[in-house]
């Protein structure tokens, strides 16, 4: 198994980094610094203060008359102040509020109109002080000023706390604001081992494309002295999962150098501004440790070339931090020892600035393995997991055309997860065909169909089926099952008998026509048509539109691209709209007449549909023998 990517030590660092040497121990820090500590504390305590003092500077309770009197009359009270026949006073000592909780020693009271009690006398009598302020005090001009001002003070507070957390670590963008925390390398978990091409197969070729870079980054001196310069970066371009990001580190594991990795959204998701400054930090800690490597994945990200209809806002912070990665690129003399790793889904959608020479003018396509390297990538990936006797690695390599190393990988380990649930001492192949088909087909969903929907995913499913086993030269339908799965309904699963590399019209008219055939077995069978074909339709589509727009499968369109394979960027820039009206037009030719030719083939076979949908009603699941049973098919090239 391969190391466990290395933590960040801080949140805010948008890269790892692993083989690097010992960072000086470091500080050790408040997460936001003890100022961002002690500023808040400030905060609370001033918000408590004036939110407690406003209480406290209130008038007091207001008590009844009758109890002002009493108090009065027991000569409870020092003074009072009248304004009309509202009476604020105090009492001497302090009294329980009457039906209230605590005792007071302000208060208010209102006089009655009416009360013709001889108020004054009484005063006069008990010593009461009639002053003429209030003797609750209004609140100082100072205190006013203070709690208008809290809101907006906090707010200060606040934002200059934030502003110093997302400035540490920025470099100079943070200004007067910000201290600056040089970034610190995280050290490897000492005896970890580090990731090298052991890890790694199935990719053979490129590992030989990369191995010049590991004798670099090994004697860099030797290339010194004869004057030779190594590419300055090296672009791994290849679907997701193919083991870019593994390479990557597997190269830096393989020289022995250390290895700084970061993803390209990382440099340009937190705050506007800080992706430049990210970019010089870490080049320039790369610098310090040269020999090393910079691993920057999913470069298309930022480096998407300018213009593309992709753009949504964030274009500038997006340019600014590809500039600057270019900038350093090219201020490279060659010799530091600094080599630039980057890798991408996406070669085809990159502005051409990357890739000019003196960048990332190596480009190392990464593809899904062949069958033998899929055996090599179940192997690393079974290492640690115990195998029965009799698991045969070849026979699962075979049975996963197309799959990639992160699929596989995924696999033995689903296999394994399986293993331990059924309390075996190790994994069988049986337990490998389980999570193969979990993997390809998704979990089994608990669900109760009613019979008339389990009868209709049956037809669907069957006509799918048929329909494949009928193409000729389409790949072998291996399962057909109506226990729903996923977000489907029921599944029929093709694979090819060997790794395809390019597929032919015919092949792909048939792919159409049996991801119609659900819709068509419906069609035919009950006039009908659902909901449960919207994922068909997808595939249909996505088929249909590159054999027109792409690979000049239509005489009307021609032989062109029409339709650029980068889906996100719009159609609308490509082509003339003649043009696309026509791609559209013969889409839709091309989708009718499979429809067509669909349902034609399930009605004249409507005995064998109905034979494969009863199978499929009583066993739920047909495995690839049975199911050619059923529909009374016999498979081309294999009975012979
Ligand atoms: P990518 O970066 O191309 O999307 P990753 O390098 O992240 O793919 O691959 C994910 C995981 O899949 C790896 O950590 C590894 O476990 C497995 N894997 C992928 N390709 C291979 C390979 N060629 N050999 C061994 N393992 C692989
Ligand atoms: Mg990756
Ligand atoms: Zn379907």
């Amino acid at each position: 198994m391969a190391n466990p990517v290395p933590p960040r030590d801080r949140t805010d660092q948008p890269w790892r980094s692993e083989g690097a040497p010992p960072p000086q121990p470091p500080k050790r820090k408040m997460p936001g610094g003890w100022g961002g500590l002690i500023l808040t504390a400030l905060v609370v305590y001033l918000l408590a203060n004036i939110v407690l003092s406003f209480f406290n500077e209130g008038d007091g309770p207001t008590i009844s008359y009758t109890e002002f009197d009493k108090q009065v009359a027991a000569g409870n009270v020092t003074k009072i102040y009248s304004k009309g026949d509202a009476i604020q006073g105090q009492l001497k000592n302090k009294q329980p509020v009457p039906d209230g909780e605590g005792d007071y020693t302000k208060f208010t009271t209102q006089r009655p109109a009416f009360a013709d009690d001889d108020l004054w006398a009484q005063l006069a009598k008990q010593n009461v002080t009639v002053t003429a302020e209030p003797v609750v005090q209004e609140r100082s001009f100072l205190s006013n000023l203070l709690i208008s001002l809290a809101p907006m003070l906090l707010l200060v507070l606040l934002w200059i706390f934030i502003a110093r957390r997302m400035s540490s670590g920025m470099g100079g963008a943070g200004g007067m604001l910000g201290r600056k925390a040089p970034p610190k390398p995280v050290e490897l978990e000492a005896g970890a081992k580090r990731t090298t091409f052991a890890d790694v197969a199935g990719i053979d070729e490129v590992e030989g494309e990369l191995n010049d870079v590991v004798d670099f980054l090994k004697n860099p001196q030797a290339y010194r002295d004869m004057g030779a310069r190594m590419p300055r970066g090296v672009l791994l371009a290849g679907p997701p999962g193919t083991g870019k990001t593994l390479l990557a580190r597997a190269v830096a594991g393989e020289a022995g150098v250390p290895f700084f990795s970061a993803s390209a959204s990382e440099f340009i998701e937190m705050i506007v501004g800080v992706g430049a400054s990210r970019v010089r930090e870490l080049f320039a800690e790369a610098r310090k440790v040269a020999p090393a490597i910079i691993f920057i994945d999913e470069i298309d990200t930022i480096g998407r070339a300018r213009g593309g209809g992709s753009g949504m806002g964030g274009h500038d912070e997006r340019e600014q931090t590809l500039n600057q990665i270019l900038t350093e690129m090219d201020g490279f003399t060659g010799s530091e020892g600094v080599i630039v790793l980057a890798a991408t889904n996406r070669a085809d959608v990159l502005d051409p600035a990357l890739t000019r020479p003196g960048r990332f003018d190596r480009i190392v396509h990464v593809n899904p393995p062949d069958r033998g390297g899929r055996e090599a990538i179940l192997r690393i990936h079974t290492r640690d997991i115990p195998l029965a006797k009799g698991v045969d690695l070849e026979h699962v390599a075979r049975t996963t055309p197309g799959m990639t190393g992160a699929e596989l990988a995924n696999l033995a380990n689903e296999a394994a997860l399986l293993a331990v649930k059924r309390d075996q001492k190790a994994v069988t192949q049986s337990d490998l065909s389980d999570a193969l088909e979990k993997v390809q087909l998704g979990a089994e969903r608990p669900l109760v169909m009613p019979e008339e929907e389990r009868r209709r995913t049956a037809y669907h499913e069957s006509g799918h089926a048929l329909l494949g086993m009928l193409q000729p030269g389409a790949d072998p339908v291996r399962k057909i099952t109506i226990v729903p799965r996923g977000r489907a309904l029921g599944v029929t699963l093709s694979t090819p008998d060997a790794d395809r590399y390019a597929y032919t019209e015919e092949y792909l008219r048939g792919r159409i026509i049996g991801a119609l055939g659900g819709m068509a077995a419906e069609h035919v069978v009950f006039g009908v048509v659902t909901t449960g074909a919207e994922s068909d339709l997808e595939q249909v589509t996505g088929i249909a539109r590159g054999m027109v727009g792409r690979w000049g499968m239509s005489e009307i369109v021609g032989r062109l691209t029409a339709i650029p394979s980068d889906a996100q960027q719009a159609y609308g820039l490509s082509a003339a709209p003649a043009t696309l009206d026509a791609v559209d037009a013969e889409m839709r030719r091309i989708v009718d007449e499979c429809y067509e030719s669909a349902v034609r083939q399930l009605r004249e076979h409507r005995p064998q549909l109905d034979a494969l949908a009863a199978a499929l009603l009583a066993n739920e699941t047909l495995e690839e023998d049975a199911a050619y049973r059923a529909a009374g098919v016999i498979r081309a090239g294999k009975e012979g």
